[in-house]
């Protein structure tokens, strides 16, 4: 963290920082990339990509239960700028990091030194097993989605460069596909063990839209954001190292639960089987702490399913409640907030025009969600920065965001 990039004017922004104006024009983005590449490559790129990361509106801790979740893509993206090579080597720059990489296809191993290098190492593992011929390739990536900061830069990076590889190799695969093979990277190649969601939306998300999906069969639906409202992200800047154990001991905790209500419930297969009304019948038959943790992922799909079906009834005051109702399932019962990310959305909460807010992503550390009328945008991030700076005597980062596009190609040579 800490990195900085250096803009076509020369002016030093930090990446985290997501408060100072607004990322410059894709174009600009574009022709500066080309001339990154150029320099580190000595040959201009023959394609640049792009995948935005993203932001989860409402269903936390229900992608590894089987349930739904509703994210949407973010204004912020990663580009990748790509030409093929013919040595079997692979070469990558980014100019985000500043860190360059380079190894040979036949031998692909994970990199210690540039752990960065791995979301691009593991695809240009797994995608020639799946049958994508690939024979080298040089990259660049530049990323205006902040680093770590709970908004999915890693499935950002994957997507992008996924849909680079695809296209030098001249040939596609269904978003879907492409997804699972980047969620296969993050868990097989990485090392984390992450759900479908953030692949999912940084491919398939369309602009205006939320995106609801069923983590269990992959079905998605598209969802309209009504006109008039938009998403503000505030970053706590906390980075947790409990994060792993945390999340391991919460996937135990479930399991406990559905082996647990099976013997009242037969035939569930996942917390996503339960539905309130046999959760509530059925709890008492739970200990502590799994109980409430089970409460939470239970409730947690029915209020995804309601916010759709409030979003399209254009019910903002009941999005709100539920958002609301979302984070304090969060803190209290599954107990993955912090003093941070209550004081962001307790800040908000007394906005005008602010609709609703929750913690979003694994928790710990992270960002909030809110979701806000356009016209009271900058009163809410003023207000939240300020109670923050209170409280924590620093100013978090802030961003507004309508839904963006899933990944796709932005430039092509056209030699
Ligand atoms: P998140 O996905 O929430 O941003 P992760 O820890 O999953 O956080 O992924 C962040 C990591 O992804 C970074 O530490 C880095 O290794 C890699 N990464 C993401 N974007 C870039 C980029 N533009 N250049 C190089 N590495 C990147
Ligand atoms: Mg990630």
């Amino acid at each position: 963290m800490g990195t900085v990039t250096v803009n076509e004017r020369g002016s030093r922004a930090g990446v985290r920082d997501l408060g100072r104006g607004m990322p410059q024009p894709l174009e600009e983005r574009v022709a500066h990339l080309q001339r990154v590449f150029t320099r580190q490559f000595g040959v201009a790129p023959s394609v640049i990509t792009r995948a935005p990361g993203r932001v989860n509106l409402i269903g936390e801790h229900t992608d590894y239960n089987d349930g739904f979740v509703l994210p949407l893509a973010i204004q912020r993206d990663t580009l990748v700028a790509a030409r093929a090579r013919v040595d079997g080597q692979v070469r990558a720059y980014s100019a985000t990091l500043r860190s360059g990489a380079q190894w040979y296809l036949r031998d692909v191993e994970q990199s210690a030194d540039q752990p960065w290098s791995n979301y691009l190492r593991g695809l240009t593992k797994l995608l020639p097993e799946a049958g994508v011929p690939i024979a080298g390739a040089d990259l660049a990536i530049a990323s205006t989605v902040p680093l770590g900061a709970g908004v999915s830069s890693s499935a950002a990076l994957e997507m992008a460069t996924g849909t680079a590889l695809l296209s030098l190799a001249e040939t596609s695969r269904a978003t879907t596909t492409l997804a699972l093979l980047c969620q296969r990277v993050e868990n097989e190649f990485v090392g984390v063990r992450t759900g479908i969601m953030d692949q999912f939306v940084s491919g398939l998300a369309q602009a205006q839209h939320l995106l609801l999906l069923d983590c269990r069969t992959q079905a998605y639906e598209y969802v309209p954001l009504p006109d008039g409202f938009v998403i503000g992200v505030a970053d706590t800047g906390v980075e947790h190292g409990l994060v792993a154990s945390e999340y391991n001991r919460r996937r135990a905790e479930c399991e406990l639960g559905v082996a647990a209500l099976a013997a009242v419930l037969p035939g569930i297969r996942a917390l996503r089987d339960v539905s309130v009304e046999d959760f509530v019948r059925h709890e008492h038959t739970l200990i502590d702490p799994v109980r409430r943790r089970c409460r939470h992922v239970v409730t947690e799909n029915a209020r995804v399913l309601e916010t759709v079906a409030a979003l399209r009834a254009e019910a903002l005051d009941r999005v709100g409640e539920l958002m609301y109702a979302s984070h304090t399932s969060l803190r209290d019962d599954y107990e993955v907030s912090i003093p941070e990310l209550d004081t962001l959305v307790e800040a908000g909460r007394g906005v005008r025009g602010v609709v609703g807010s929750r913690m979003t992503g694994g928790g710990f550390g992270g960002s909030t969600v809110t979701l806000v009328e356009q016209r009271a945008v900058n009163h809410w991030s003023r207000t939240v920065r300020d109670v923050f700076r209170q409280h924590f005597g620093r100013i978090p980062r802030t961003f507004i965001t309508t839904p963006a596009q899933g990944a796709s190609i932005v430039w092509h040579a056209t030699d």
